[in-house]
């Protein structure tokens, strides 16, 4: 059973956690080691939960608001209104089959013994709008998906006949309905056949298409720019002497960023000189719905440029949350500063700015109306990659659903068995990297599990979640596991 181990007592307890990974599924504490000593007042004013760090996310970033796009360019993005079906789908009865459109009495006696002729008064394909009526005792030649002859009771398949084209000879009755698609027997009009909220795949265009709309209103993907900063940091492809790293975080970001269906900007590396970092941020305000960095925010004193910068501004917090890695989280909100407004000098070089981007495709018309006003959620991530990955799946990536108004974005949450032991410190979540087995239903914990450790970082495909309660796990335990997208 659980031993009581002395140490930081947890942060929350499991009954008052808002997310479900662990309560419902009957986590067994056996093998776990977990906490139960008091709370300490001083670490709880210290470090705030991973839900309520999400949660005030959440309170703050607004659904960009929706825009008209051609259904070419609305994959991928989250339908803002309900399409419903202008007309009935098929909207007029039509064959299903390539064949001979009949009336079944006339075919009533047909099979491979006892064959039946009839005449073929006419042919009919696909897209031939004509009327045709089916005279009694004869057949009519008919496409897939053409209009069905005034009269037509079923289409007996060209397999069960010999393809006559004056004559045609059947070895098959067909009963009444046989091979027909009748009007409305997919959806009725006025269905809502895409609801607002989903994220369009290409099925719901193909069903937005067969309603006959050629735009959608959709929110408009979100455009995140992406710095990182740090005196250390390259550029990859320029070569480097000991003490300078090349710079990950701001490529992984993007991507990430994209992956989560995102329009991201990586921007270069910004030193850390407390006059660089401030400019450096204003200067992508005007194309960026989400702003990201990384680095500059741990506990460090002056050389974390990014919290003594922001800071200042008063809209943006920085925290500790009870999480391993990510203990360093900032979040908040930043606008372009009153010398940026329109009638300012600096107002002019910035909207200049603003039009070569808008030329240039980078910025839309809705970021050159917002210059001077609209509040841009900003994270500011930990340095370390692994701290600046996790940070970005587990707080970045629901704000991006945010903006779309789309609650789908969090990771995909699964149990899987411990194929070895792990630990975790106390009173943090942690999000430990392994390889998880998908068919088996196992996970491995990676060696090495320091939040520098990038390397090791990419041999992972899910992260284990270890409660802040809980310090140890051994292997054969089932833990709570989070799907790397
Ligand atoms: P910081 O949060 O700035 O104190 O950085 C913490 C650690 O992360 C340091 O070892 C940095 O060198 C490293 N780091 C910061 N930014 C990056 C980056 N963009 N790419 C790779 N490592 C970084
Ligand atoms: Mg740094």
């Amino acid at each position: 059973m659980a031993a009581q181990v002395p140490g930081q007592p947890p942060v929350s307890e499991p009954k008052g956690r808002a997310d479900a990974w662990t309560e419902e599924r009957g986590t067994s504490d056996e093998g776990r080691q977990r906490l139960e000593a008091p709370r300490s007042r001083a670490n709880e004013e210290e470090l705030t939960s991973v839900e309520a760090h999400l949660a005030e996310i959440l309170r703050t970033v607004r659904p960009l608001a929706p825009t008209a796009l051609s259904l070419s360019d609305a994959h991928g993005l989250v339908l803002a209104e309900d399409v419903t079906a202008s007309v009935p789908l098929p909207s007029f009865d039509n064959s299903a089959m390539d064949g001979y459109a009949v009336r079944v009495q006339d075919v009533a006696a047909a099979s491979e013994r006892t064959p039946v002729t009839l005449p073929v008064v006419a042919e009919v394909a696909a897209g031939d709008t004509g009327a045709y009526a089916l005279p009694p005792g004869a057949s009519i030649r008919i496409m897939t998906g053409a209009m069905l002859p005034h009269g037509t009771e079923a289409v007996v398949p060209v397999e069960w006949t010999d393809g006559g084209t004056s004559r045609v000879t059947v070895y098959g009755r067909a009963g009444v309905g046989h091979a027909l698609r009748l009007t409305g027997d997919d959806a009725k009009a006025g269905e809502v056949l895409v609801g607002a909220g989903t994220r369009l795949k290409p099925m719901h265009i193909a069903v937005i298409a067969a309603t006959g709309r050629s735009t959608v209103r959709v929110r408009p993907r979100p455009r995140v720019v992406v710095l990182s900063t740090g005196n250390e940091l390259a550029e990859p492809g320029t070569p480097i002497v000991p003490g300078r790293i090349w710079d990950s975080n701001s490529f992984m970001i993007a991507a990430a960023a994209r992956e989560a269906g995102c329009l991201a900007y990586r921007q270069s590396i910004v030193p850390d000189h407390p006059d660089e970092v401030l400019p450096a941020i204003e200067d992508q305000l005007v194309r960026a719905d989400l702003m990201i960095t990384t680095g500059g925010v741990s506990m460090g004193g002056e050389h974390d440029v990014v919290k003594a910068a922001l800071r200042q501004l008063g809209t943006v917090t920085f925290r500790k949350v009870a999480m391993q890695p990510g203990m360093p989280q900032g979040f908040g909100t930043v606008a372009l500063p009153p010398s940026a407004a329109p009638d300012g000098k600096t107002g002019r070089a910035r909207r200049s700015l603003i039009g070569r981007m808008a030329e240039r495709g980078e910025i839309a018309e809705r970021a050159i109306g917002s210059a001077g006003g609209d509040q841009v959620p900003i994270f500011t991530l930990p340095g370390n990659p692994v701290s600046a990955y996790v940070s970005f799946q587990i707080f970045a990536r629901p704000a991006i659903g945010a903006l779309q108004a789309y609650g789908g974005l969090g990771l995909e949450a699964t149990r899987a068995e411990l194929t070895g032991p792990l630990r975790s410190p106390a009173g943090r979540r942690s999000f430990l990297r392994g390889v998880l087995d998908r068919g088996r239903g196992r996970i491995a914990p990676l060696t090495g599990q320091g939040s520098h450790q990038v390397a090791t970082l990419g041999k992972a495909n899910a992260l284990i979640i270890v409660p802040e309660w809980v310090v140890q796990m051994a292997e054969g335990e089932t833990a709570d596991v989070l799907v790397l997208p």
